[in-house]
């Protein structure tokens, strides 16, 4: 359970109606949407809310790095409150759904010195991509 609303609180992040419903719609498990989507569903909730708040709000949350932004394909980037344990996504190629997951090994470390070309390196994002049980049965 992603705790996005306390978590924004604790940082004393000043909660207003429109902050509130952004957080309310990015909060939960295996949330990963796109601005547009986090708009729409945001104007389900407050009527009045703007595509320029949805976004700015969305950029204060990630410089908190209380939201991470996610490429897990060439379309929209994608917003993810899932920002305090490490994860990669596994995509399905058909429809699209995206599952956090947690690879056994350390991807960030599991790279030998003799491919790191003498980088010191910070991050890592690995995607997997397949079908998920549902489409694979379609
Ligand atoms: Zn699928
Ligand atoms: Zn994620």
């Amino acid at each position: 359970m992603s705790d996005l609303l306390e978590r924004l609180r604790g940082r004393g992040w000043r909660m207003t109606a429109q902050r509130r419903v952004v957080a309310e719609v990015l909060d939960g498990d295996h949330v990963h949407l796109t601005a547009d989507e986090v708009h729409s569903r945001a104007v389900a909730k407050l009527p009045e809310i703007s595509r320029a708040t949805v976004y700015n709000t969305l950029g204060e949350m990630v410089s908190l790095g209380e939201v991470i932004e996610v490429a897990t394909d060439k379309r929209a980037k994608r917003y993810d409150p899932n920002a305090h344990r490490p994860h990669q996504h596994l995509v399905c190629a058909q429809c699209g759904q995206i599952r956090d997951v947690h690879p056994s090994g350390n991807p960030l470390t599991d790279l030998p010195d003799s491919e790191r070309f003498g980088f010191t390196i910070s991050d890592v994002e690995v995607t997997y991509r397949g079908l998920c049980p549902s489409c694979a049965t379609a």
